[in-house]
């Protein structure tokens, strides 16, 4: 058997594999290597830590995305070009070796936790599932912390919460951590929610940077008529244990800081030798990586450049999708001896859900707003989740969010035999 071998089931990864599955000749396999034995939803993870979806509902398991390939749950350490081989650790921390006659990259992008002092020791990044539920938790455990605190200085710094960063993630996250808090405040009797402040710290003039600029004012107004403080033009220096340093010598106090910015290379592509720049793996137009003919790249950890409009491609979901359907194309037809083609994609629009039911979008060019952008924003992304039986559990999530409160219970595994070492 020939073998093409995928690393990272995001995405990228997740999708080529099942689009190759019913399309390679017969003695080829795919091998898909990931960290994780699913493949996240993340458009939804603000939303999972807002409490408003099953953490379970926007992960898949990609052995069942992609039943034909054969999934590793395994980090790939090291790439051997020569040999044409990849290196993992197996179970028993013993380092394995498996030969590719192709290698496609699909590892995505790491969250860079040294962009800004402090962030590695006391922010929170959103990037996995175990992100999301830990964040969720700490949320809930703020309230609780608030609740049993009697000295009213300690209680404010932990029912202040600031996102770093108004892009479409720091905007969502705000929007959904403030809903959860407004229907959660009145079973407490310590605060209010008058007493819980949520901030955006954005170093651009205004949030949501590349919606048109209608778009951004209307998600600022009615983000501030929900209880979120914007922030704009100001840039962090330091985040703490009890806030941020902003600017020459402000602090704005924040218990709980969420980083939304800052993107870096994960370290098997830093250390692997291959062409970069700024942070991803430089390719041509068919998403072979410069100098290798049987290796690729696509997703956030390349540089594709888009046919379309000459610009290297975003780190969007909705192109890493694309480029897989590409990918498929290319290396179906290099398998055939042909030539591989260009990646070209033009953006349908993009959404961004800012709270209290709202959305702001501009699909297909046209602006909208409100709570049609928002069931729009929600269409789309239901329909783009992996699988029928998901899709249900989303909708049922849905319709409970819009009948009842939202849960806040804190989804605890401390186990009884650690409770009993403490
Ligand atoms: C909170 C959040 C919200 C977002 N919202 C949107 C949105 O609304 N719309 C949109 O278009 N995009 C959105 N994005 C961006 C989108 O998630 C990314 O563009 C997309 O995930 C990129 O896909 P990928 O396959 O390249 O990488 P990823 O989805 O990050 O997948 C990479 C995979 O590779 C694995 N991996 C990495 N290194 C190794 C290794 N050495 N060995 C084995 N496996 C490895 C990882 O574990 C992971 O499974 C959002 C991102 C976040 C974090």
């Amino acid at each position: 058997m020939q073998r093409i071998v995928i690393i990272g089931g995001g995405f990228a990864g997740a999708d080529l594999a099942r689009r190759l599955q019913r399309k390679l000749p017969k003695d080829w396999e795919v091998l898909l290597y990931s960290r994780e034995n699913h493949f996240v939803f993340t458009p939804l993870l603000p939303e999972v830590v807002g409490a408003a979806i099953n953490p379970l509902h926007v992960v898949w398991p990609v052995r069942e995305m992609a039943p034909g390939a054969t999934c590793r749950t395994a980090e790939v350490e090291h790439l051997d070009f020569e040999k044409q081989e990849v290196e993992y650790r197996g179970p028993d921390n013993q380092i394995l070796r498996e030969n590719y006659d192709h290698l496609v990259l699909g590892c995505g992008l790491d969250v860079n936790l040294d962009l800004v002092p402090g962030m590695r020791d006391h922010g929170w990044a959103l990037k996995t599932l175990g992100d999301a539920i830990e964040l969720r938790n700490h949320v809930i455990q703020q309230l609780e912390r608030a609740e049993a605190e009697p000295d009213e200085d300690r209680r404010a710094e932990f029912l202040s919460f600031a996102v770093v960063g108004g892009g479409f993630t720091g905007v969502e996250v705000a929007g959904s951590i403030r809903d959860m808090l407004s229907e959660s405040a009145r079973f407490y009797k310590r605060f209010k929610l008058e007493d819980i402040r949520v901030n955006i710290l954005e170093a651009g003039p205004r949030v949501l940077g590349p919606l048109p600029e209608s778009l951004s004012a209307y998600a600022e107004r009615k983000l501030e008529s929900s209880g979120v403080t914007i922030h704009t033009g100001v840039s962090v220096s330091e985040i703490k244990a009890d806030g941020v340093d902003i600017g020459d010598g402000g602090f704005l106090q924040a218990g709980t800081v969420i980083g939304s910015i800052g993107n870096t290379m994960h370290t098997l592509l830093a250390e692997s030798g291959l062409p970069s720049e700024r942070g991803r793996i430089l390719v041509d137009p068919s998403m072979q990586v410069q100098g290798h003919k049987n290796i690729w790249a696509f997703g956030d950890c390349a540089s594709v450049p888009n046919a379309y409009d000459g610009k290297p491609s975003p780190t969007l979901g909705q192109f890493a999708v694309r480029q897989s359907k590409q990918m498929a194309v290319n290396l179906l037809a290099t398998l055939s001896g042909r030539e591989p083609m260009p990646f070209s994609y033009h953006t349908r629009g993009m959404f961004a859900a800012i709270g209290s039911g709202k959305a702001v979008g501009n699909p297909f060019g046209i602006k909208v707003t409100g709570f049609l952008a928002y069931m729009m924003w929600r269409a789309v992304y239901w329909s783009k989740m992996p699988s029928f039986a998901r899709r249900t559990q989303i909708a049922f999530d849905w319709a409970w969010d819009l009948l009842f409160r939202r849960d806040i219970v804190e989804l605890s595994t401390l186990t009884t035999s650690q409770r009993h070492k403490k």
